[in-house]
């Protein structure tokens, strides 16, 4: 089982900010901001990939627990980066998906 299925199946701990029946969002454990969230699918999708037709559904879910989390952290007005890394050039180091969600300070462009 992957390093996330097993957040989400609570056999190893992470400070959970969000949790409905179908997505989990948890501090990451090696913050790049000050606001550093990771939010995910609880069903097992690999890489971007992997989205498709039939499971595509939660991204859109996923983008509004995002924007929810954005105001409660005050971030939303400010301005903040959603990331999600595909692969090996991108740096993918957890292979089920993720959307990382980061603010409380200035971000470059272009991205690293
Ligand atoms: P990736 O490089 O886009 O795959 O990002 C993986 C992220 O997961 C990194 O930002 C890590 O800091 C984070 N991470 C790895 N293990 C854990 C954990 O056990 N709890 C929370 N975050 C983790």
């Amino acid at each position: 089982m992957c390093l996330f299925c097993k957040i989400v199946n609570k056999e190893i701990p992470a400070k959970i900010v969000y949790e409905d029946n179908n997505i989990l969002a948890f501090e990451d454990i090696n913050p790049k901001a000050p606001v550093h969230i990771l939010v995910i699918p609880k069903k097992h999708i690999e890489t971007l990939n992997d989205i498709n037709n039939e499971n595509s559904k939660i991204i859109g879910e996923i983008y509004a627990v995002i924007a929810n989390l954005a105001k409660e952290k005050g971030i939303s007005k400010t301005g903040y980066r959603v990331v999600a890394n595909c692969n090996r050039d991108a740096g993918q180091e957890v292979f089920h998906i993720h959307f990382h969600l980061m603010g409380g300070r200035k971000f470059q462009w272009p991205a690293g």
